[in-house]
């Protein structure tokens, strides 16, 4: 359903017809067009839904003008976000590394003042993201960061809303980005979801994944699940979860970064997802796993015992 023109831009003249529109549900920016586009891809694919009272575009300009962006600490990185909730809501994380500074993830707001912010504390040198539900306003980041580079997995190339010279895609499963970063390939949520395994910054003993939802924390924050669709409660099938375990068998983590503010796994993190891996395989197994006097699962893996409690 379109939206009336003063709704899309009230200050549009024929030199600012064009605007790249932005995803009120799910924070996704499109190429530049006239009229917003009929549908959001993002949001009508059956991972995500669109906003209960239908379609409806924002820009980036308006979103500016109603938003703060949020730039604070998440355990031991400082996070990026928007002030009061809009869309998903995106949470990015800013990772020092030997190359300079990676921005993780993305979000639909970017202001001068965060700029500024980003700048006063290193700047970013280049921009990776784990899949397609946080490429939200991500050329419009890179442009504002000087036009720094986009890392996206290859697999999720169908994804890219607003096509930029920036984006640059890489393949394979797994990428060095510096010595104490690299991208890890974890496809499940989606075809080229991928995580940064990286330094942590305020402790260099300690090591960090940064998932996205790529692996997805669960409420308990000792867990991990993994999700075709969080909100439409899709969940992926054994083999992938079988190939997730191969993937990051052997890959030593402490902590586990998901994908919005303070939903991570602090302190024991790499054998909580192998717990979880084993939980998930045993909760869709055919089996009848439900003890009917308890109410209970009854199988061993949801007693594996993994470490708990919060470093900070
Ligand atoms: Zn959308
Ligand atoms: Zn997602």
């Amino acid at each position: 359903m379109r939206r009336t023109v003063a709704l899309m831009n009230p200050n549009a003249t024929s030199e600012t017809l064009l605007d790249c529109y932005i995803c009120a549900t799910c924070g996704t920016q499109y190429a530049p067009s006239v009229m917003p586009p009929e549908a959001c891809r993002v949001c009508t694919d059956d991972r995500q839904h669109v906003g209960w009272d239908g379609q409806r575009w924002t820009t980036h300009a308006e979103l500016a003008a109603r938003h703060d962006v949020r730039i604070e600490r998440d355990g031991a990185f400082v996070g990026v976000g928007i002030v009061e909730r809009f869309a998903i809501p995106q949470r990015a994380l800013l990772v020092p590394t030997s190359i300079g500074t990676v921005m993780w993830d993305c979000t639909s707001v970017v202001t001068a003042d965060a700029i500024d912010a980003v700048n006063r504390i290193g700047g970013v040198a280049l921009i990776a993201i784990s899949h397609p539900h946080f490429y939200s306003s991500m050329v419009e980041w890179a442009e504002a960061l000087g036009g720094v580079p986009i890392l996206l997995h290859g697999d999720d190339a169908d994804w890219v809303m607003r096509p930029s010279p920036l984006i640059r895609h890489w393949h394979g499963d797994r990428l060095a980005l510096a010595d104490d970063a690299t991208l890890i390939h974890l496809p499940g949520h989606f075809p080229g979801s991928s995580a940064l395994l990286c330094a942590d910054p305020t402790d260099t003993a300690r090591r960090a994944l940064l998932t996205g939802d790529s692996l997805h924390v669960a409420g308990d924050r000792r867990h991990i699940t993994v999700m075709h669709s969080v909100p439409n409660y899709l969940p992926v099938g054994p083999a992938t979860i079988r190939d997730l375990r191969r993937r990051l068998d052997g890959v030593a983590f402490d902590d586990l970064y998901g994908f919005t503010w303070g939903l991570n796994v602090i302190g024991g993190a790499d054998a909580a997802v192998a717990a979880s891996f084993e939980r998930y395989l045993s909760a869709i197994s055919d089996r009848d796993a439900v003890d009917p006097r308890s109410n209970q699962r009854s199988s061993s893996a949801s007693a594996t015992m993994i470490p708990s409690g919060p470093r900070r």
